[in-house]
């Protein structure tokens, strides 16, 4: 039914509520959720033939399951992409495409902005297995070029970056990169199919932490990676040998996220917006970073990749002469918020706080960490969908006490 409704161009509101069903004979409304490890057959020869894959069916949980299966159709239907597989965590789906795609002896191109575990598998893990990358500045389309050398195999970009929300030229690296015989992947935790297509843009496969806004309420963790099913079969190949499955369970809590998805990335989008806005006018706030803002030094490109800024808002605390503050203004406005959570997570209907030089990015060098411009004195907020007046009084708190 995934296919058949794909092939019918709905839209993506209808394909977050319709794509991917699997039915059984009980007629149920509601997607089911299959809490079952393995499938029995009807003899020994269908068991060879479904372990050999001469007949299509599902085997064991670690290979496929129906309720992941209708994950994987939406998805897949959401993205404008013929084929999708669902892995237990964002880590892991990026995980298989390293692993699916790159072998000993080939070389990376990324941004210096990616997610700090994004980046510590790129540079503290792969190069244990003689898998090599340069990071280069998310904006500066001629460094990824420069960076190119005849064993480039992957580019890997991950936009809006986090936390300070750089665009990437999308259209433009992946033209670039399949001119070159490279295979490009996108990072679209960020914006999700709602607000950004990146296959549409020329990406070969997009990758997912479901456990950001395509679930939506914080409760599970999920990945997912979509892509050609010639691409995908390699990734596949990885997953079943390698076992980051997504469980039945976490797979269906997703589904049901996603009904909601396109709902919740427009408010996200109008309330962080706003945030952003005032924000800008705060005389305790330095530079903010949100792709929505006429001030972004990529809105226009931001305008023609997405749909909307999304959810995510970074900014410089101030101290109280006016100058970029530091940790101890930073952890004020921290301290001082009772409704905002003070959690790593981003994505939810919650809004959520970080600091991202003392926790997402702590691990991460402090060289490199000033180098992609994360100061001290930088928040993230992931603007959640609770009155935005309630929100921006939430700051206010710490602020003032700055
Ligand atoms: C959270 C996140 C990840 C990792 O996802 P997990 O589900 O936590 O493994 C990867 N990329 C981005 C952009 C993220 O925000």
């Amino acid at each position: 039914m995934g296919e058949q409704l794909q092939s019918e161009h709905l839209e993506l509101e209808t394909l977050a509520i319709r794509g991917g069903k699997l039915q059984t004979g009980f007629n149920e409304h509601s997607e089911a959720m299959f809490l079952t490890s393995s499938f029995v057959f009807d003899n020994a020869a269908q068991a060879a033939a479904r372990f050999s894959g001469a007949e299509d069916g599902y085997v064991y949980a670690r290979f496929s399951n129906p309720t992941v299966a209708m994950l994987q159709d939406r998805l897949a239907a959401l993205d404008g992409a013929e084929a999708c597989y669902c892995t237990a965590t964002g880590m892991s789906a990026i995980l298989a495409v390293v692993m699916g795609m790159l072998k000993a002896g080939d070389h990376v191109v990324t941004s210096r902005g990616l997610f700090g575990t994004t980046r510590q598998l790129f540079a503290n893990v792969l190069p244990r297995f003689g898998i090599e990358t340069t990071f280069v500045s998310q904006t500066d389309t001629t460094a990824w070029e420069a960076a190119i050398r005849p064993n480039t195999r992957l580019f890997f970009i991950e936009t809006p970056s986090n936390p300070l929300t750089e665009i990437a030229d999308v259209p433009a690296l992946t033209a670039m990169a399949r001119q070159r015989g490279i295979l490009s992947a996108v990072d679209n935790s960020f914006c999700t199919p709602i607000l950004q297509r990146p296959i549409l843009q020329g990406a070969d496969l997009v990758v997912y932490s479901a456990t950001k806004f395509l679930e939506g309420q914080g409760r599970v963790l999920g990945g997912a990676v979509t892509g050609s099913k010639v691409l995908l079969e390699e990734v596949y190949k990885f997953l079943r040998i390698g076992g980051p499955s997504l469980s039945a369970f976490n797979a269906w809590v997703i589904l049901k996220g996603i009904e909601t998805l396109s709902l919740r990335m427009k408010a996200h989008s109008e309330n962080a917006l706003k945030v952003a806005q005032w924000l800008e006018h705060h005389p305790r706030i330095g530079r903010v970073f949100y792709p929505g803002l006429v001030s972004h030094p990529q809105h226009e490109l931001a305008q023609r990749l997405q749909a909307a800024g999304g959810a995510v808002v970074a900014f410089e605390v101030l101290d109280e002469h006016g100058q970029s503050g530091g940790r101890e203004e930073a952890w004020r406005v921290v301290d001082a918020c009772r409704l905002i959570s003070v959690t790593a997570n981003l994505g939810d209907v919650k809004s959520t706080i970080t600091h991202p030089s003392t926790t997402t990015h702590g691990r991460v060098s402090a060289e490199d960490r000033l180098q992609a411009g994360i100061t001290e004195g930088i928040l993230r907020v992931s603007v959640g969908l609770e009155n935005v007046a309630d929100i921006m009084a939430d700051l206010e708190r710490g602020l003032s006490r700055n």
